[in-house]
């Protein structure tokens, strides 16, 4: 089918506006902020605003061979909703109404368009909570968060994404309308798709609907920041707290090379100077807080902290996570560029995954800092390099390669949140076996059985 037989066919089929072709339109959902070049140029942006009207785009893309990228956002970090040849940018923003909020039964119902932060702040609004916060929750859509499975800091206490949604309504690749179970808290008939679709980055279906499990609301937040002599004390430290019986909310680390940057981005932010590591740690619980920040600093100062700061109030916590909030743009500004990781390890390996990353920069000439979720395991490396020096490009690429393959060797992952896309796809080979690949492509044909649905990522 030409291009213009299915733009014409869907022309007449979805209200007007729904489409646009024009070329502005397309470069400008063309790539996600991962700044990953796109596969080929697309052929449209559709814009639904209906579950029917996303069907009736599936089932005549289906029937063309045409394929489709559902997009959110496209505040995503690996390409994953980056442009293809030929394809149909299906932009759900537009789908952005929050259903229903049932207190009764603590769910949400929202289009895959709402923002997460304006969800969480309706849950907030009848005093319950959506506890998943990626760090682009201003940004990124439920449908985004939920195809990627999205984490974030809050991940140690209430898990990622996945561990909020409870169930889902589906365009499947044929253009059937499918919901992947009822809304009750148990259910086990049939296999569980709902687990298999989160995460699946737009490979096997639409989702056009999310039924979102909330809780009742947390305490104030409250934390406690140290900084220690060295690597090894916080990482240890940070053990610690993960191994106790007080839970943090958040626990997050930021190694030398990432605090000498903050230093220098910006001088105010109150980093002591001899810090080689630094942590924080932060509680939620609506009752006990008093003792999670006593057992958090006791532990810190066991670990022997330079100094420990205690913020019992919002306004102080958030001055304490500003540094944690320049990781990216502070490694950024050392050479200009940055190339972002997302490596996540069990947490009996983290010492040596830091160890061995702090060895990167050497090893490849470039600059390689750590911060990340080290409560759960999942670090952010950064790699710092200058974009006009050809051979700086490479070997922050090469570096980059290299933190996956670390992570993989300790057991770990190349990826904890931010998901495959097409950044990562090279890396796959390492971390899942053969005859699991397969298996995983088999499973693809099954929902996807002329390949339109995001074709070239994740697998
Ligand atoms: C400043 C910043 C901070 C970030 N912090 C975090 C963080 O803390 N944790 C984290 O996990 N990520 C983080 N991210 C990455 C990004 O925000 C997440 O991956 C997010 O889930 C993407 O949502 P989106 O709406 O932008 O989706 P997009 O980027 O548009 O799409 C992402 C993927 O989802 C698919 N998709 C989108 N909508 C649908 C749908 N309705 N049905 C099926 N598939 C769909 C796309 O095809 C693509 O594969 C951050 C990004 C930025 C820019």
């Amino acid at each position: 089918m030409t291009s213009g037989d299915i733009l014409d066919t869907l022309r007449s089929a979805l209200p007007d506006g729904a489409i646009d072709a024009t070329d502005a339109a397309v470069l400008a959902r063309s790539i996600d902020a991962s700044g990953a070049a796109a596969l080929g140029v697309a052929r449209a942006v559709v814009r639904p605003r209906t579950t029917e009207e996303v069907a009736v785009v599936l089932r005549a893309a289906d029937a063309a061979g045409v394929p489709v990228v559902p997009q959110g956002a496209l505040s995503g970090l690996a390409g994953a909703a980056n442009a293809v040849a030929g394809a149909l940018l299906l932009d759900l923003t537009g789908m952005n109404r929050i259903l229903r909020i049932d207190v009764d039964n603590r769910v949400a119902v929202v289009q895959p368009g709402v923002i997460v932060a304006d969800l969480a702040q309706a849950a907030h609004d009848v005093g319950l909570f959506y506890a998943p916060d990626p760090a682009s929750a201003a940004l990124a859509t439920v449908g985004g968060t939920v195809a990627t499975n999205a984490g974030g800091m809050r991940c140690i206490k209430y898990g990622v994404t996945r561990d909020a949604v409870r169930s889902l309504e589906l365009v499947l690749a044929d253009g059937s309308i499918v919901r992947t179970r009822p809304d009750t808290i148990k259910g086990v008939a049939g296999l569980d798709l709902t687990a298999l679709v989160v995460g699946s980055e737009g490979t096997l279906a639409v989702v056009t609907e999310a039924t979102l499990t909330l809780l009742p609301a947390p305490g104030p937040s409250r934390g406690v920041c140290a900084v220690f002599p060295s690597l090894t004390a916080g990482v240890a430290a940070a053990n610690a707290v993960a191994a106790g019986v007080h839970t943090p909310s958040t626990l997050e680390l930021l190694d030398a090379i990432v605090l000498d940057a903050v230093s220098d981005y910006q001088p105010d932010a109150g980093i002591p100077s001899g810090a080689k590591s630094w942590l924080l740690a932060i509680t939620d619980s609506a009752s006990g807080a008093d003792a999670d920040l006593d057992a958090f600093e006791a532990i810190f100062r066991e670990h022997g902290a330079l100094s420990v700061h205690r913020a019992d109030d919002p306004a102080d916590l958030d001055g304490l996570l500003a540094a944690r909030r320049l990781l990216f743009p502070a490694m950024r500004a050392l050479r200009g560029s940055s190339l972002n990781g997302d490596a996540s390890v069990p947490r009996s390996r983290l010492l040596e995954m830091v160890e061995r990353l702090g060895a990167l920069g050497d090893e490849f000439g470039v600059i390689v800092g750590v911060g990340g979720h080290v409560g759960d395991g999942n670090l952010h490396p950064v790699v710092a390099f200058d974009a006009a020096d050809a051979a700086q490009v490479a070997a922050a690429h090469s570096a980059y390669q290299r933190i996956s393959e670390i992570a993989q060797e300790l057991g770990g992952t190349m990826t904890g949140e931010h998901g495959v896309g097409i950044e990562k796809l090279a890396s796959l080979d390492g971390e899942l076996p053969v005859r699991l690949r397969e298996v995983q492509r088999q499973i693809k044909r099954i929902f996807d059985p002329n390949g339109i649905l995001n074709p070239g990522k994740k697998y």
